[in-house]
């Protein structure tokens, strides 16, 4: 049995070592580790003596040999692997530890060029890499917080396959962990050098906005290479630069308006959409939702599903937009959007679900995004919803994923009426949608109203009641449930339960 140490922090490594030794490895090391163990009375194997060669540039090749990483990468399921090696004379390395040139530290130093680069370790990830792979058989310890219950467990003879499994993937974060780090250290050549100084998430391209949400703040766009869909993916076809604002409402906008079938219209400002509907044809859809509230839209973000048309065009040059986004526009559609110069034109191919990732002071939040619906829809009052009112209710439910907590959706007829959202108090939200439907003259009768999270209080269902409001869906959950319900029966009015909540901050 062989154990490979290579540690730059050479913390805890005796104990380990020892503890290999005691087990019966040989252990093997490179320069400065060899040197530090055997002064420890630790019996060590230079890799040196294994590969028959030196290591060579100042370190910079080490452990970089096929005697070594075949060594590591040797199957023994494999009948192949074991005739090679055999013929080769190579002995397999069944663990290995490595700890890496501390780069990012240094990064603090005020270190040249030349010298930080002298801590970008090869070896290191090479040899994790290696064994990570091979976890199958290789015990590859990067940490030396695992030093100790690898070691105990090396002893018991209860490292599990689970465990080796649990430490590559370690390694694995641990490796393009550093080299995003080190990637980020060389952005300045792509004028990224204003970048906070230890952002080091893995992004690797960048590119500096105008600003950042108003001008006074830096912005920039980073896009994640392992993204193929999204609104970074997206292709401008003509207008002005997009700023930091409109990515952030482009992306609300073509995520909300992926949720319908086509055809369907989305306006977006400010993070809110202001106008939702789905219509016989993109046109109809557009003037739907742009009737929404049309004095919101002024400004907006427009959002298709489907190809933007000449006819469709001309609508939307009449009015004062900032971005309009599409996965498809035809050639004179695109034409007739040229003559407003400022105007951005987007065509996206799509999105996918991945994180969030929210900023608070010293670090950032991460979550899931929101990618379920509801759970089931559970008809909870005396009267079942029509199935048109249950069309509008799933309509509204889906917009009000899209807008920012406390939020209120009247809709009715695959179209928003009025949307109350971003208020901090439900109710009030509630009025918000109300007075903005009745000051474009909508009939509020018969129409459904949809609330992102649990109505807390009767209020909201005496209020829409009064409106002519006749169904409404919401997660339910609340400690005045049974009120609630009461309420929406002696009004008669329909209420369904989603069984989720959509809270959107
Ligand atoms: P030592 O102090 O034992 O001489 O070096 C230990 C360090 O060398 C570890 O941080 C390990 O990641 C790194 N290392 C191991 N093999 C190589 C190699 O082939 N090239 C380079 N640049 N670093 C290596």
């Amino acid at each position: 049995m062989r154990a490979l140490i290579s540690v730059y922090n050479k913390d805890g490594i005796y104990q380990f070592a020892k503890a290999l030794e005691e087990l019966g490895y040989e252990i093997v090391s490179t320069g400065g580790t060899a040197k530090f163990l055997e002064e420890q009375g630790i019996k060590v194997k230079k890799v040196e003596e294994l590969t028959q060669f030196p290591e060579v540039l100042s370190g910079r090749v080490k452990t970089l040999h096929p005697v070594v990483h075949a060594g590591i990468l040797y199957r023994h399921w494999v009948e192949k692997d074991k005739e090679e090696i055999d013929r080769l004379g190579i002995k397999p390395i069944d663990v290995v530890v490595v700890n890496l040139y501390p780069f990012e530290e240094k990064l603090k130093d005020d270190l040249t060029e030349e010298e930080l680069m002298e801590f970008v370790d090869i070896g290191g990830p090479t040899l994790l890499r290696a064994s990570a792979k091979n976890f199958y058989r290789v015990v590859v310890v990067c940490d030396p917080k695992d030093y100790e219950w690898v070691a105990q467990k090396l002893k018991d003879g209860s490292l599990s396959l689970k465990d080796r499994k649990y430490l590559a993937y370690k390694a694995f974060s641990l490796t393009s962990y550093y080299d995003a780090v080190i990637s980020r250290s060389l952005s300045s050549l792509f004028e990224m050098d204003t970048l906070p100084e230890k952002f080091a998430l893995p992004f690797l391209l960048g590119a500096t906005l105008r600003y950042g949400e108003n001008p006074h703040q830096k912005g920039w766009l980073l896009q994640n290479p392992l993204e193929e869909l999204g609104i970074t993916k997206s292709k401008v076809v003509q207008g002005k630069e997009m700023s930091f604002n409109n990515y952030l409402d482009a992306d609300s906008s073509i995520r909300l308006v992926s949720e319908f079938e086509k055809p369907a219209c989305v306006i977006v400002k400010h993070g809110n959409p202001c106008g939702v509907a789905v219509g016989k044809n993109l046109t109809d859809a557009f003037e739907k939702a742009l009737n929404t509230d049309r004095e919101s839209a002024f400004g907006g973000i427009v959002a298709f599903n489907d190809r933007v048309d000449k006819a469709l065009a001309e609508k939307l040059t009449e009015i004062f937009l900032e971005v309009v986004i599409a996965p498809e526009f035809t050639e004179d559609a695109l034409s007739l959007l040229s003559k407003k110069k400022n105007l951005r034109v987007i065509q996206f191919f799509g999105y996918s679900y991945s994180f969030d990732i929210k900023k608070v002071s010293g670090g950032y939040l991460l979550q899931e995004e929101d990618n379920q619906d509801y759970q089931e829809i559970k008809v909870v009052s005396e009267r079942h919803p029509t199935p048109e009112e249950l069309k509008d209710l799933l309509f509204a439910w889906k917009v009000s994923k899209y807008a920012k907590s406390n939020s209120m959706v009247i809709a009715k007829d695959g179209r928003t009426l009025g949307i109350g959202s971003g208020n901090v108090s439900r109710v009030d939200s509630l009025r918000c949608a109300i007075a903005r439907a009745q000051r474009y003259g909508f009939d509020l009768k018969g129409s459904v109203l949809s609330s992102e999270a649990f109505l807390p209080f009767r209020d909201s269902v005496d209020l829409a009641h009064k409106a002519g409001i006749s169904a409404i869906i919401q997660p339910g959950g609340s400690i005045r449930d049974s009120e609630v319900i009461r309420a929406a029966n002696q009004h008669g009015i329909a209420m369904v339960f989603t069984g989720i909540r959509h809270f959107r901050h």
